[in-house]
């Protein structure tokens, strides 16, 4: 009996050891209490703050990080990130909840790279911006046939189809002369838009974000602008073509930083598709009208990517630990561009991951 009580107590000794890391899927209310438990563990350096409310009142949180929490220090760059815009794709929402977990318990341990990312950086962190959509779709939950179930928010409204059209003036700018950045936004364009979208377009305008990057699934490849091509219609037909941005260099050595320290992205092959570098221009692949990427670009010179991060939309529980290590030495390294990339013009890593390509059903954003 004596040797069993050992085996036990070893065993709750590794229990309590590993336990901290639970790799599971976030409802609503587990996700908040997530957040402010990770708040609680790292009262200094975080902060929770609700940016609105969705069409059905739930709140839009986002858990910053920062050595200030709540205050801009001169000179110190906003960098944010965005999951589960589409409700039914909910890798994201649950690799930045591990992230929220791992910068703190990392920021504890005195690890002096994330030490250095969190003194250096405020870092804004929105783990769900559709989360109407993803209880819809987590009802369904996974291994179902039911696709776009969830996607839309709960007046039926794909929010990346929902921010206002700034490309129109842009295109037009480019050749007819005007501004090619900061443009403004409509006169009414509360009105057109959909609660979770204002929410975020309040969001952007208060903070002076310069870098970010939306997570999405459905396949594997970082997009980055613009998802508008400039013909985008053309008798009935989207028209695709590659539409880079005047900031196209940086724009993909900002999605090959991703794509070549995930485990597996910069392969190219995935989900039945290839793309090359596992980067792609948004319109390139498919033109897309009213995204948040391009908004970002155009309205506040903020440059975000989209990361389409999984073949499955909602994948399932078994998978989301070799999803995190797949994807946790990218989401440090993009943080980490915001002062290597854009201040300085320099440097993305050898991939310190390989993992063996994940197989999966050929879908699309
Ligand atoms: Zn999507």
């Amino acid at each position: 009996m004596p040797g069993l009580l050992s085996v036990s107590f070893h065993l709750l000794l590794l229990f309590k050891l590993v336990a901290p890391v639970t790799f599971r899927h976030h409802h609503y209310d587990q996700l908040v209490r997530t957040l402010y438990k990770v708040h609680n563990e790292c009262p200094y350096v975080t902060r929770v703050y609700s940016i609105g409310r969705s069409v059905k009142g739930r709140h839009l949180y986002v858990l910053e990080f920062s050595d200030y929490p709540g205050i801009h220090e001169p000179l110190e760059p906003e960098v944010k990130y965005v999951g589960n815009m589409h409700g039914n794709e909910v890798l994201g929402r649950e690799l930045l909840l591990q992230l929220a977990e791992f910068l703190c318990e990392e920021f504890r341990n005195g690890n002096q790279r994330i030490v250095r990312l969190v003194e250096g950086t405020r870092v804004h962190i929105l783990p769900s911006m559709n989360p109407d959509g993803y209880e819809v779709a987590a009802a369904q939950g996974a291994d179902s046939s039911g696709y776009l179930v969830g996607r839309n928010n709960a007046n039926g409204v794909d929010l990346n189809r929902n921010f206002p059209d700034l490309n129109t003036y842009i295109y037009y700018n480019e050749k007819h002369g005007g501004p090619n950045h900061h443009l403004p936004l409509p006169d009414n364009w509360k009105s057109q838009v959909e609660p979770e979208t204002q929410a975020v377009i309040q969001w952007i305008r208060s903070f002076n974000f310069v870098l970010s990057a939306n997570l999405h699934g459905g396949a594997v490849v970082a997009n980055y602008p613009y998802d508008k091509s400039l013909e985008h219609r053309v008798r009935g037909f989207r028209h695709t073509a590659d539409t880079p941005t005047p900031d196209d260099k940086l724009f993909q050595k900002l999605a090959k930083v991703y794509s070549y320290a995930h485990g597996w992205m910069h392969q190219g092959w995935n989900c039945g598709d290839y793309f090359p570098d596992g980067i792609t221009n948004g319109a390139s692949w498919y033109s897309l009208s009213k995204g948040m990427q391009d908004f970002n670009y155009l309205h506040s010179n903020c440059f975000e990517i989209t990361l389409e991060l999984s073949c499955d939309k909602f994948p399932r529980q078994e998978e989301l630990q070799r999803e995190w290590l797949g994807n946790r030495e990218a989401l440090i390294q993009f943080l980490e561009q915001v002062t290597m990339a854009i201040t300085s013009g320099c440097c993305f890593q050898v991939p310190t991951l390989s993992l063996p390509q994940h197989l999966g059903l050929t879908q699309r954003q």
